[in-house]
């Protein structure tokens, strides 16, 4: 009797000519998710095994494939020969000790002498004779067990179908760059994006030495959590020390941030475009603090000039943000203190609601284009797996 898992994958996505690739990339994902774990998974029928791991990592099996994208359910199965006695002992171990339960039973195998309500039956009545504790229900059971009969003369018997992470494959929709902050939020609008088959590389920017060391560690921190569910990722980090310290000589201090945040979306596009993502994301929500209404999302978009800027949060409220993030494992690196590049020279009273003419006006202050092209050259990149 082995320990297996059975992968299946959300069927709307893999239709018409598209399903090879779909089935190609899903596989790859899988294979790095599980790096380093031995295992094998092969393909069965529209779905998928993972075999031959050892009972120790079972547990990070499993945790690993709960964040794959694409992952329609799993189930944990007991993969024996397909042999009435066999079955059973699979079925006696699946069962709970107590309760109200039904066998169901899938036969692929057309040449099983019995037939799958048949197989049903028999496993059903042995289950009720080895066992006075359980009773059969089969319209409300506390438990099912499922026994599902393949061709290649094995069976999988299971009593759980997990619900999967969802989404689609991660790389079937392209590639973004996610302004990582070290924040809650920008983590959270990764994943997102991430479940919609997004391929995400993240870019952070720090104002070493206002900023410190640590905020960077918490950064490549949250960058290793969205890994996990992006495959892997790239960590762009960037100084915007020099265009800060510019912008508090020489323009009106209520504007820092939001000049620092044009900063970002020009650099951030540079960025994109060298490295053949085609759209940047943020973790901006609408209204929730200073730099995020409309107007300030105006002037910050006014400069991108090719990209799409994703703004997967903006209809959230902060309280679902923070359920997401906990359920991401993201939370509790979120909230370490830290300073962000916007906290530093930061205004008492920061613009709320910017014309774009009045920030053109301050920013003609600036040189922008050489702030921009100096800031290009501190980048450093990072390979998170
Ligand atoms: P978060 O929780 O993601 O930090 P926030 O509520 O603190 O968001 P802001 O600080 O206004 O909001 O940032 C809005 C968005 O701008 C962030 O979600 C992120 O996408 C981007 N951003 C902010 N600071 C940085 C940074 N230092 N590096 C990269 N992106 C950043
Ligand atoms: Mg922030």
């Amino acid at each position: 009797m082995e320990k297996v898992i059975i992968i299946r994958y959300s069927e709307i996505h893999l239709k018409g000519k598209n399903r090879g690739y779909f089935e190609r990339v899903f596989t790859v994902n899988l294979e790095k998710a599980l790096k380093g774990l031995r295992h094998e998974i092969r393909r069965q029928s529209g779905r998928y095994l993972v075999e031959n791991f050892s009972e120790e990592d079972s547990e990070s099996i499993i945790r690993r494939i709960s964040k794959v994208f694409g992952v329609h359910s799993y189930s944990v199965a007991l993969k024996v020969e397909s042999d009435l006695d066999e079955i059973f002992k699979a079925a006696r171990e699946v069962a709970f000790e107590s309760g109200t339960f039904k066998v169901e039973t899938h036969r692929a195998d057309k040449t099983f002498k019995l037939n799958s309500l048949e197989i049903s039956s028999e496993i059903g009545g042995r289950l009720l004779a080895s066992n006075k504790n359980l009773k059969v229900d089969v319209h409300d059971p506390q438990f099912i067990v499922n026994i599902d009969v393949r061709e290649n003369g094995t069976t999988l018997v299971f009593n759980q179908f997990i619900k999967g992470a969802g989404g689609m494959p991660v790389g079937t929709s392209g590639k973004g760059l996610l302004l990582l902050s070290g924040g809650i939020d920008s983590p959270v609008a990764g994943q997102m994006i991430a479940k919609r088959g997004m391929n995400v590389e993240c870019l952070h920017f720090h104002s070493y030495p206002y900023t410190n060391l640590q905020a960077r560690d918490k950064v490549i921190e949250l960058a290793k959590v969205l890994a996990q569910y992006t495959c892997g990722t790239k960590l762009y980090i960037i100084s915007v020390t020099k265009i800060q310290e510019d912008i508090h000589k020489s323009c009106n201090g209520e504007y820092m941030v939001t000049l620092l945040r044009r900063f970002m979306m020009r650099i951030a596009e540079r960025i994109a475009l060298k490295v053949g993502s085609q759209c940047i994301i943020t973790g901006e929500s609408l209204g929730q603090v200073a730099s995020q209404t409309i107007e300030g999302m105006t002037s910050s978009n006014s400069v991108i000039k090719q990209l799409p800027v994703l703004r997967p949060l903006c209809g959230f409220d902060k309280d679902e943000i923070i359920e997401r993030s906990r359920e991401m494992g993201a939370f509790d690196i979120s909230i370490q203190p830290y300073e962000d590049c916007c906290t530093v020279f930061l205004p008492k009273h920061p613009v709320i609601k910017p014309t774009l003419s009045a920030v053109e006006e301050e920013e003609a202050k600036l040189d922008v284009n050489s702030l921009v092209e100096e800031a290009l050259k501190t980048l450093e990149i990072l390979t998170i797996q």
